[in-house]
């Protein structure tokens, strides 16, 4: 995918209580980074400080990560679109309905 073949360091980022619900703020313990996310309207983060920016970064909430989750969102949006041009040509994506 994206990532060079490089050995790059992984920091597992951690979310810190934040009195404004609407928006997220996630610190790097291992070099300093960071990162407010904001959710609503839309998915939104903002580097606040960059800290080792060679490094990987991940946030762990529930089990999943900050980064796939905005990925994951794009596909299903994308994916969705696709479904919807399909079934306005009457291609139906999952197969024929039983
Ligand atoms: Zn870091």
């Amino acid at each position: 995918m994206g990532f060079p073949a490089l050995p790059q360091s992984r920091h597992e980022m951690v979310l810190e209580p934040e009195a404004d619900s609407d928006t997220e703020r996630w610190t790097c313990p291992t070099c300093g980074r960071v990162m407010v996310v904001r959710w609503f309207p839309e998915f939104e983060h903002v580097i606040v400080r960059a800290g080792d920016e060679q490094a990987i970064h991940t946030g762990g909430k529930g089990g999943a990560e900050v980064g796939s989750v905005a990925v994951v969102a794009e596909e299903g949006e994308r994916e969705r679109a696709h479904r919807e041009w399909l079934a306005e040509n009457g291609i139906a994506w999952d197969g024929p309905a039983a």
